[in-house]
């Protein structure tokens, strides 16, 4: 199966905006940039992809307490975070065709290229071998392989080397030995690269001086650490405990795209885990554990996660990961989970001149918490589950449909219920099945159309149930029960529809599986 599918992501994108779940943003005036608005179902889904991941931390972890914090902060925080000095992407422009690059993402496109030319080579010998193939063999001895590989290892080992050492001259000159080429003009005429700092900042009141001068936060995670004690106090939290939040971080991104993959304005749902020093490792493989088979509840396919440690760690980290998931670009990264040290904290302690500091009444002595860091974008979890739910099916009877198979606990609308004519008292009788369920389940009572233009409306955006209301429902109290991925349909009472709706669409049928 290719790993890429770009045509996918075009479904996907046509899609969303179809059927109300994603919108560029001001739309009318062309759009912004990277910047997206959720529709009425995309806001449900949203939401319920929030609740998951709240109810699974502060709901279900008697240590862990969530908190929301102000997007603004004082800019201090984010001297000491070491925001203004290190969040930086390295930039280059093309002077023939104006477009700006992230001089690494060129060099490592390069990267890319050579190494599905090694892909290529394999796959044709493996079509040439046939069952005698040794691809292990293959790739240790082919000489043509060899040679890139050695190509991909010096470029990976300069790359690193120049972006540690912060030696931009050497990313240009790597760029101009590669001969990378702006992949829109063709063009070679690179300027200089420069620093890029990613913070978007605004000034706070009416002067226009350097004092005044905020950011909008590029991660939620300052938020926790600056009320680390307010809430360690208040809550009279012992370690170890965490700290959860969700919420709005920004990011001047130099090339976003990939739809809602990496925008300038996301939200992220992160949580802080305060350990003793020395157990931060042992706490960070339970954090990893934990955190995959959160994503594996959702039932997206196993193989579709996969770990990925960091080669180059920040300097705060002791150890970094990534849960990458197989979006329609690849594997990419999903969720982040960092052992931060005790950085951020003592960083803080440095800046501010404040304690920040746990009295541990056993050791009678106070410290600096370690911290392990979980980090997962809710808007590129979005993009995982629609991307993954996007289904076309030709049916029995040659017709098609495209169904948005959403675990049902996500799905925006739990029930649609439908009158299978609009006439013989049968809508009221929708009308009254819609009143009883409301309190408990987003519903929809939809009774224009046919019955199965009703029933596509509903697949398409991922309804797991529809309710059909006949004649015989006057009689007997029944309707039929259809489920979206099966397309069965079952005759249950009309008392029971409370007890199966919950049974099958509520949160905590996820939950009870963590
Ligand atoms: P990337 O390498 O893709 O730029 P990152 O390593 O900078 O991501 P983190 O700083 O670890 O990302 O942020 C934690 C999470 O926030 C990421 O795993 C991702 O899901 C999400 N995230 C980061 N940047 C963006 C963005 N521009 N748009 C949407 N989500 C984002």
């Amino acid at each position: 199966m290719s790993q890429v599918d770009d045509n996918l992501l075009k479904k996907v994108i046509s899609h969303a905006k179809e059927y109300g779940f994603v919108f560029p943003s001001s739309e009318i005036y062309d759009g912004l940039s990277a910047t997206y608005d959720y529709g009425q179902y995309g806001v449900e889904l949203k939401n319920h992809l929030k609740a998951y991941w709240w109810e699974a931390m502060v709901k279900l972890n008697p240590n862990i307490v969530g908190i929301d914090t102000a997007i603004f902060m004082h800019p201090t925080t984010w001297k000491a975070s070491g925001h203004v000095d290190a969040f930086n992407d390295p930039l280059i422009d093309n002077k023939d065709s104006k477009k700006r690059y992230r001089a690494d993402v060129l060099i490592e496109d390069q990267v890319a290229k050579i190494e599905s030319k090694i892909e290529k080579e394999v796959a044709k010998a493996a079509k040439r071998f046939g069952d005698d193939f040794d691809e292990k063999q293959f790739r240790t001895t082919n000489p043509r392989v060899l040679q890139n590989q050695s190509k991909v290892e010096n470029i990976n080992q300069r790359l690193k080397e120049a972006i540690e050492s912060g030696n931009l001259g050497d990313l240009k000159l790597l760029i101009e030995e590669l001969g990378i080429a702006d992949p829109l003009s063709g063009s070679r005429n690179w300027t200089e690269v420069r620093q890029f700092n990613l913070m978007f900042s605004t000034e706070l009141g009416s002067l226009a001086e350097d004092s005044d001068l905020i950011y909008l936060r590029p991660e939620t995670a300052q938020g926790i650490f600056v009320n680390f004690l307010n809430v360690q106090k208040t809550g009279r939290m012992r370690i170890p405990f965490g700290i959860a939040q969700i919420g709005k971080a920004f990011r001047n991104e130099i090339i976003a795209r990939q739809f809602i993959f990496r925008m300038r304005e996301f939200e992220q749902m992160e949580m802080q885990f305060f350990v003793k020093p020395g157990e931060e490792l042992s706490w960070y493989e339970q954090w990893k554990e934990k955190r995959m088979k959160w994503h594996q509840i959702l039932g997206l396919g196993e193989n579709n996660y996969r770990f990925y440690d960091h080669l180059n760690l920040a300097h705060y980290a002791n150890a970094a990961c990534d849960i990458q998931f197989r979006f329609p670009m690849g594997f990419k990264e999903l969720e982040g989970i960092h052992s931060r040290t005790d950085f951020d904290l003592k960083a803080h302690e440095e800046y501010s001149g404040k304690k920040l500091q746990f009295f541990d009444p056993q050791e009678e002595k106070s410290y600096v918490p370690f911290v392990i860091e979980t980090s997962i974008g809710l808007d590129r979890l979005f993009l995982a589950l629609l991307s993954n739910g996007y289904t076309e099916e030709t049916l029995e009877d040659g017709s098609s449909r495209t169904v948005m198979k959403l675990p049902a606990p996500l799905a925006p609308i739990k029930a649609a219920i439908l009158p299978l004519v609009n006439k013989d008292g049968l809508t009221e009788k929708s009308q009254s099945i819609f009143d009883v369920l409301r309190f408990d389940f987003l519903c929809q009572l939809d009774v224009k159309d046919a019955i199965g233009r009703r029933y596509r409306r509903q697949d398409a955006i991922g309804t797991p149930y529809c309710i059909t209301v006949d004649h015989q429902t006057l009689e007997d109290e029944t309707v039929t029960l259809r489920e979206r991925d099966s397309m069965q349909q079952e005759r249950v009472s009309i008392d029971q529809l409370p007890q199966i709706l919950s049974e099958r669409c509520s949160l905590s049928r996820l939950l009870r599986q963590l």
